[in-house]
């Protein structure tokens, strides 16, 4: 049922109203930033059609058919051969594709589209939802041109749903073969409300709210204590960066970060820090506005007074290239020891 999901309203309205009509187009892409839901409505639609109890042809979201689509058991992520097929969920009908390191397997799509030419085992259609679907690649003979066939002459009873955040990475001729269905950002108010209603203390709740930016999935991942944790390494290497401390506190800022064993928060600690300086920004050149790391407010204002625009501009880019260029194979430790010389420059 829709009405699980918060916000998006809109978006609700036409996804029923497909429903209602029974004229969802054979394929969909869904388009909106990571962690906003994109992924549950359309297994949401998929279910729509399996469903034993459904509820003005919505599915209920409690029968055994529900219950089975939603079940979902994926490979481990260095297991290459479980993604080079289709993987289905508790229900025959209704199997995702999911990228493989950083791309979706041709084979994965090659199985897809003979599975896309089958009838329907139980229900009268089958849903594929190809997740992260910016990561078809695009060279000759690739995933992306093998899924192009499927889409343009897909079966009676085949749906293709496709998932993804960054839309201007898929071919043209991909993209023109579907039909978009867009997601908004979730407001922070939405996200505040929905997490004090699951009994976050209200302060936690403000300020998860205002970190993950209107997605939802990213609220719910937010450990705050060691958001906190990191939070406060980031800010000792801006202050001593504008104090122009010693290269000392950011060359060990440096080395936590790209300590091995701190790989999987690396991004998500450059944008922790990236956030920071916005805030900075902020304080510093529309004070009446909102701040991110509202709850540091007044010591990032005094630290603001001390910075200079050309500075926090020339911070903002440069850790941004580094982002640009996590994809590369790139040495994170040369890099971040780079980034902060750079910094301090
Ligand atoms: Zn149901």
């Amino acid at each position: 049922m829709f009405n699980e999901f918060i916000g998006n309203d809109p978006t609700k309205e036409i996804l029923r109203r497909l429903i209602q009509t029974r004229r969802i187009p054979h394929s969909l892409l869904f388009v909106g930033k990571e962690g906003i839901g994109k992924k549950q409505f359309a297994l949401e639609l998929a279910k729509s059609f399996v469903c034993q109890n459904k509820n003005e042809l919505e599915a209920c979201d409690d029968c055994k058919n529900c219950h089975r689509a939603s079940n979902y058991n994926l490979p481990k992520p260095d297991d290459k051969d479980s993604h080079q097929k289709v993987i289905y969920s508790g229900h025959p009908d209704i199997g995702t594709v999911i990228p493989y390191k950083n791309s979706i397997l041709v084979d994965a799509i090659r199985n897809l589209e003979e599975e896309a030419n089958f009838l329907p085992y139980e229900s009268n259609a089958r849903f594929f939802i190809i997740d992260n679907a910016e990561k078809l690649s695009i060279t000759k003979d690739n995933a992306a041109n093998a899924l192009l066939k499927t889409l343009e002459e897909p079966a009676e009873s085949t749906y293709i749903f496709l998932i993804t955040a960054q839309p201007s990475s898929l071919l043209p001729t991909i993209l023109s073969r579907c039909q978009m269905i867009r997601f908004a950002p979730i407001e922070n108010k939405e996200i505040e409300n929905y997490l004090i209603n699951k009994n976050y203390p209200t302060e936690d709740a403000s300020l998860i709210a205002s970190i993950s930016r209107g997605s939802i999935g990213k609220a719910l991942e937010t450990n705050l204590e060691k958001y906190r944790e990191q939070r406060d390494k980031m800010l000792k290497a801006l202050e001593s960066l504008i104090s122009n401390q010693s290269y000392l506190t950011l060359l060990r800022t440096s080395e936590d970060l790209s300590d091995p064993k701190n790989k999987e928060s690396y991004e998500n600690n450059l944008q922790i820090l990236q956030t920071l300086i916005h805030d900075l920004w902020t304080s510093k050149n529309n004070p009446n506005s909102n701040i991110i790391n509202f709850d540091l407010n007044e010591k990032l204002a005094n630290l603001s007074n001390n910075c200079t625009n050309e500075n926090l501009s020339k911070w903002l880019i440069e850790i941004e290239t580094l982002r640009e260029n996590l994809s590369s194979n790139l040495n994170r430790k040369i890099a971040t020891d780079a980034l902060f010389m750079k910094m301090a420059d």
